[in-house]
């Protein structure tokens, strides 16, 4: 399936030609149940420059259009990062001499405005790596594979495992979405 195929028009829309024509020609297997999207392979394809390096107390930042990624953090944390730096790269286009930093403590930002394009990169990157249509396609998987009825606690688990993203960030994501009710991060 082409990553056009699984992104409402919406989220299509925040693409320019080139990047649309990436993503209608780029597939995710997910017809062989591969739910993970390939963000790395997509930045790349859009022909922007990434690289990974210790960091302390950020796990990444955009500085001058390229992106750099926390090279210490768990690799759901990187594939989170590098979906958040996209965003600011595609939404913020950081062109030549501002830096985003995606710091771990919110605290950090001063003004309004970068709060506001935090939380832009941030919806970016749930919209990125956990589209609606692709979690759909995951909880049928899930459904289809288990016999017995599973609670909030047991979908968050098993389908953040199949679209490798963090516990955190597939709970809000199915919460907002409506597929469980309340969640609370344990
Ligand atoms: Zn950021």
């Amino acid at each position: 399936m082409f990553y056009t195929q699984l992104y409402d028009w919406n989220f299509l829309n925040n693409f320019d030609d080139e990047q649309y024509k990436v993503l209608a020609q780029t597939q995710l297997n997910v017809e062989n149940n591969d739910f993970e999207v390939n963000v790395s392979e997509i930045i790349e394809k859009f022909h922007i420059k990434m690289e990974e390096e210790p960091m302390d107390g950020t796990s990444g930042k955009t500085v001058k259009g390229v992106i750099k990624i926390n090279k210490n953090e768990n690799p759901r944390r990187k594939r989170f990062s590098m979906a958040h730096e996209l965003g600011h790269v595609i939404l913020q286009s950081p062109s030549k001499d501002e830096t985003f930093y995606r710091f771990m403590d919110s605290k950090n930002y001063e003004t309004l405005e970068k709060k506001i394009d935090e939380r832009e990169a941030n919806e970016f990157a749930a919209d990125l790596l956990m589209p609606k249509k692709l979690v759909e396609y995951a909880i049928n998987y899930i459904s289809k594979n288990n016999d017995n009825e599973l609670d909030d606690k047991e979908l968050v688990n098993e389908i953040k495992d199949l679209m490798n993203v963090s516990y955190t960030s597939m709970g809000y994501r199915l919460k907002n979405l409506g597929f469980i009710g309340d969640f609370n991060v344990l």
